[in-house]
């Protein structure tokens, strides 16, 4: 009965599982944008692209069951939001540091930014970025620029 079961109910900025054309499978997705309760709009986790969103039902018959190995298994399939809620809880007592491209962040820093609000650092990544953990889903910004 539930579509979802792993992603619990569609929200933009949450994750989905989602038909992704480029990569050639059902991979994580962030919503994008809803039309009533479905998602309209996803971008796929794996190659960054924004499309329509497709379950892989959508395209062929209905097989569902593929092979349930493969990709590296996701730490947990929860909503951002909820995710965001608890990577917050653990970080608790942190000292906010406001984003600025040119500051160096460290994994687990607690960031202010001016349009996305508070997140956490969640990886540091060699070419100057960072990925963060905000309410409405993951960005990836740059840092340490000089
Ligand atoms: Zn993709």
């Amino acid at each position: 009965m539930a579509e979802l079961p792993l992603y619990g109910p569609p929200k933009v900025g949450g994750d989905i599982l989602a038909y992704c054309s480029k990569c050639q499978g059902e991979f994580s997705h962030v919503v994008v944008s809803m039309i009533d309760s479905r998602p309209a709009k996803v971008q796929c986790k794996m190659c960054k692209g924004n499309h329509n969103f497709k379950r892989i039902g959508d395209t062929k018959s209905r097989t569902i069951s593929r092979t349930s190995t493969g990709e590296s298994p996701r730490k947990r399939v929860v909503l951002a939001q909820d995710y965001w809620q608890q990577q917050m809880d653990l970080q608790k007592g942190k000292p906010l540091k406001n984003y600025s491209p040119k500051q160096t962040f460290q994994k687990s820093d607690v960031i202010n930014h001016v349009s996305f609000g508070v997140g956490i650092v969640e990886e540091v990544k060699i070419d100057k970025k960072i990925v963060v953990l905000f309410r409405t889903g993951e960005k990836i910004l740059v840092h340490a620029l000089s």
